[in-house]
């Protein structure tokens, strides 16, 4: 067999193991003492529209023709519906050509990834970072180079960037509003982003790429802006995915946008369709690319989240902990009270409280708090994160 995918099988990845432990610990003391922060699923429902359009599409005549397979890079309606919310929306070209469906962000990330390198390629991120990214970039015979960020903020380190960017850099890989910082990119980071890409790419005389992974982007709160990479640099790829904004998870669909002004823009597209073949994400579940065709522009109700994170920080600072205020996304990346994370997460487990350590984001001393759970959870949640800051002495 194949040794690393052997490796990558058998080591469990610790946010599933975490969420394991409280499956097991709730069975023991009731769910509704478990305090369970490790998953990044969405506690909100899919807006109506979204049960409604399933139940629509079921009552049709041609059963063979929604459950069949559509074209490879997806239903040409529901490419057509995407490219014209991204021009309505964002203002920038687009259209059906240069969108492939897929089965969410994951796949959009392999495919982009493996459309745009060659073995001995890098591909540089900011940590903390998504903990697949490494997985996904190796499988594209490139290496991940992971920069720290600014770590009284974590916006991008421009001098530590600029360092790293070299005739090897493929691509600069993105992803804001950030999993698990929070962190969301002004209009300010990314025109210094796409102006040192710009200036990198003709002093190697290689294009280097943008993907942006954004499967957060319409979860920010108090009016952030998002700005839209394409807008500001070419040679774009957006990575998109349904998982978070309509609570869409477990029906994997998303898509990769490549942006009609990138270079070679129609070869950039071909090498998509040839990765997706490749890795056999060809033509994404049917019924719900055209579920998503109906329901452009429109969100799971993210007030829920933006309540829960207003009441867990001002709860966790108040009690002494710090993090980084996170403007959108659902997570809370707090420092931990003691160097090593790992020991702080098992602390926090005597008081029911799962967390999961930074170290697999690459950021050790901070932990993640994913607070897409019920505010009832929250609610309940606080007065164990009050005695675990208490028996540190906070
Ligand atoms: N990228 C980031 C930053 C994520 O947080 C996730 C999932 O949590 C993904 C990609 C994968 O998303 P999907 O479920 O759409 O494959």
């Amino acid at each position: 067999m194949n040794q690393r995918m052997y490796g990558l099988g058998s080591k469990s990845s610790v946010i599933r193991e975490i969420f394991e432990y409280g499956k097991r610990r709730a069975a023991e003391i009731g769910a509704e003492n478990v305090y369970d922060f490790s998953l990044g699923n969405p506690s909100v429902a899919p807006p109506q529209a979204v049960e409604d359009a399933i139940a629509q599409l079921l009552q049709g005549k041609d059963m063979t023709a929604l459950h069949g397979y559509t074209s490879g890079p997806g239903d040409m309606a529901t490419r057509e519906a995407i490219a014209a919310h991204i021009r309505g929306s964002f203002g920038v070209p687009a259209d059906a050509a240069h969108i492939y469906m897929t089965c969410g962000a994951a796949a959009s990330l392999t495919i982009s990834l493996s459309a745009i390198c060659n073995a001995g390629d890098e591909v540089i991120t900011f940590a903390p970072y998504f903990t697949e990214y490494k997985v996904f970039t190796e499988t594209a015979g490139a290496r991940l180079l992971a920069l720290p960020s600014d770590p009284a903020t974590f916006q991008i380190d421009f001098a530590a960037l600029e360092g790293a960017l070299s005739p090897k850099t493929a691509a600069v890989l993105v992803n804001s509003p950030n999993n698990p910082s929070g962190v969301v990119y002004g209009r300010e980071t990314v025109k210094k982003l796409a102006a040192l890409l710009a200036e990198k790419s003709a002093e190697y005389g290689r294009t280097i790429y943008l993907i942006s992974d954004e499967p957060y982007r319409e979860l920010v709160y108090g009016g952030v802006e998002v700005p839209y990479l394409p807008a500001y640099y070419k040679d774009t790829l957006v990575c998109y995915s349904y998982s978070k904004s309509l609570s869409l998870p477990g029906e994997r669909i998303g898509y990769i946008f490549v942006s009609p002004q990138a270079k070679d823009e129609a070869a950039l597209f071909l090498a998509v369709c040839g990765a997706g073949r490749a890795l056999g994400y060809v033509c994404a579940p049917s019924l719900f690319q055209k579920v998503i065709a109906r329901c452009q522009g429109m969100t799971s109700d993210v007030s829920v989240y933006e309540k829960n994170r207003n009441t867990l920080l001002s709860a966790l600072t108040s009690y002494g902990f710090t993090c980084v205020r996170p403007d959108g996304a659902f997570y809370l990346f707090m420092r931990s009270p003691e160097p090593d994370a790992n020991a702080f997460c098992e602390k926090a487990k005597q008081y029911d409280l799962l967390l999961v350590p930074g170290d697999d984001f690459g950021c050790a001393g901070y932990v993640r708090i994913a607070y897409c759970v019920s505010p009832a959870m929250i609610a309940r949640s606080l007065p164990a994160f009050e005695k675990l800051a208490r028996s540190y002495g906070l």
